[in-house]
């Protein structure tokens, strides 16, 4: 019986093992790519059901080639799991957030209209900015660039919300950096 009974909980376990792969980041533990997509679908379905706002921010740390350059790549991945982690904080219990793809990030915000989303944003911001990873060469910060766009004020469309928002970073990248747009 207890035979038994341990092979379940292995098999229960494994499958909660085999899932969280499935749907999050190795390095950051955050959403993945995939995962974000679907969450983004759920969270626009509803909004539309109950005619409410979402707001969507797009993230990109600055210069972050030259982390990797300058002190290397595993402490290149130590800052994006630094970031993770602040934007996990920073964010409220019922905003999505995930691993975009590289050194991008992203959240989705329910119930959320465009004002709202600045003052987070400017929050992530400032907590980055504020970050100070200590590495063998010494205290290195970041700084990140951010982009925001909102349902249905800009599109009712997942992709052109996104578009949007890469838009608005770019904006950001080409004004100066460390600004949410
Ligand atoms: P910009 O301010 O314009 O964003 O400059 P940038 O150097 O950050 O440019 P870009 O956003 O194109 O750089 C992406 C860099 O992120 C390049 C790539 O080596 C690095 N990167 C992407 N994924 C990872 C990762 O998982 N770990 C590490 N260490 N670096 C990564
Ligand atoms: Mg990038
Ligand atoms: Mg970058």
């Amino acid at each position: 019986l207890a035979m038994q009974v341990a092979q379940s909980i292995l098999r229960a376990n494994l499958f909660e093992q085999t899932e969280r792969m499935a749907t999050t980041d190795g390095l950051t533990g955050l959403l993945n790519h995939r995962t974000f997509q679907a969450r983004f679908d759920e969270a626009l379905a509803l909004a539309a059901r109950y005619e409410k706002r979402v707001s969507f921010i797009l993230t990109d740390i600055d210069h972050f080639k030259s982390v990797n350059d300058t002190y290397g790549h595993p402490v290149g991945d130590l800052v994006l799991k630094g970031v993770a982690r602040i934007l996990k904080r920073t964010a409220r219990d019922t905003d999505v957030v995930a691993r975009y793809g590289g050194e991008e990030f992203c959240i989705i915000m329910p119930e959320t209209d465009a004002a709202g989303a600045k003052v987070i944003a400017e929050r992530i911001r400032n907590e980055v900015q504020a970050a100070v990873f200590d590495t063998e060469q010494g205290p290195l910060k970041v700084t990140m660039s951010l982009g925001i766009s909102t349902y249905p004020d800009v599109s009712r469309e997942k992709q052109a919300l996104i578009d949007k928002a890469d838009q608005c970073l770019y904006f950001a990248k080409h004004n100066g950096r460390n600004r949410s747009v």
